[in-house]
């Protein structure tokens, strides 16, 4: 991963999983966070890659910074509308599209009882809906190609209960849920699988933190720190390689321990 060149415009590198060279990969939300390491990452194991995302400044600097995408386009994933123009520019930009990282998401930390209607509905309608308005476009491509790999940023969240975080919580089992019964569906041509990172320094994580609340949870963590957005987007490029042809329906934590057990 060391050797990166650029050619005809477009980066070209010594991946780690050569499979991925030329493999249309669409990554929601990589505007920010993991999905902009992650956007990174496949640009790196010489993917062709588009990024969607609804902040548009953010979309700005992310083609600026990664010169090799091959597009951007601004979506509301949480919109069926949106998401249907979007692909409709993905088959305009790559032909089609063979690896879908939906992973676009929002948080706000609330005790259960302050939770307005209107957050519940927004946070359900992206995190949940927009995993599900991206498949559905994705997967209609890649079963009628009989092939495609759909990877969902999950979160430990959906799998065991954190206080003040009912709406995401639940849209994040919901995820979950999404993501086993398509795998069943698809399975052999699409694998579908869910990842469920524990805790991510991204500008999401660190707009609920003080410095000393940071300070306090990583020494909650068996790794004693926060996972680097890298390291959730070496588990995607596994996931999408050859290398994990056999897992399907799978929902992987990557958390340093935290769901391991009580220390
Ligand atoms: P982030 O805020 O850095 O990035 C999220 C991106 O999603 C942003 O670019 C944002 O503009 C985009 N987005 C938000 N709403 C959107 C919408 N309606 N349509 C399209 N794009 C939208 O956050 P992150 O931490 O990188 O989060 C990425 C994913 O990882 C989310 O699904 C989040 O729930 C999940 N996750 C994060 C952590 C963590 O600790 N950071 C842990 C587990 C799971």
């Amino acid at each position: 991963m060391d050797t990166i060149y650029v050619a005809f415009g477009r980066r070209f590198s010594m991946g780690l999983y050569s499979d991925l060279q030329n493999k249309r990969v669409v990554v929601t939300g990589g505007a920010s966070g993991i999905g902009y390491a992650t956007a990174a990452r496949f640009l790196d194991e010489g993917s062709r890659v588009v990024i969607l995302d609804i902040h548009s400044e953010g979309l700005d600097a992310a083609e600026t910074a990664l010169p090799g995408l091959e597009g951007v386009v601004q979506t509301d994933v949480g919109s069926p509308e949106e998401v249907q123009r979007a692909f409709a520019e993905v088959d305009r930009l790559m032909g089609g599209i063979d690896v879908l990282i939906s992973n676009a998401g929002v948080s706000y930390r609330c005790p259960f009882l302050d939770i307005p209607p209107e957050q519940w509905s927004r946070v359900m309608d992206i995190n949940l809906g927009g995993m599900f308005h991206c498949s559905r476009e994705a997967m209609s491509r890649m079963d009628a190609q009989g092939s495609g790999v759909i990877l969902m940023t999950a979160s430990t969240n959906g799998t065991e209960g954190h206080p003040y975080y009912t709406d995401y919580n639940a849209s994040k089992a919901g995820v979950i849920l999404l993501t086993q019964t398509m795998a069943l569906e698809f399975a052999p041509r699409v694998r579908v699988n869910a990842i469920c990172p524990g805790y991510v320094l991204t500008p999401m994580q660190k707009a609920e933190y003080t410095p000393e609340m940071l300070e306090a949870t990583n020494r909650k963590i068996p790794m004693q720190r926060h996972a680097q957005p890298d390291e959730i987007a070496a588990l995607f490029a596994f996931l999408a390689s050859e290398q994990a042809s056999y897992i399907t329906g799978s929902v992987i934590p990557i958390d340093g321990g935290e769901t391991a057990g009580l220390q």
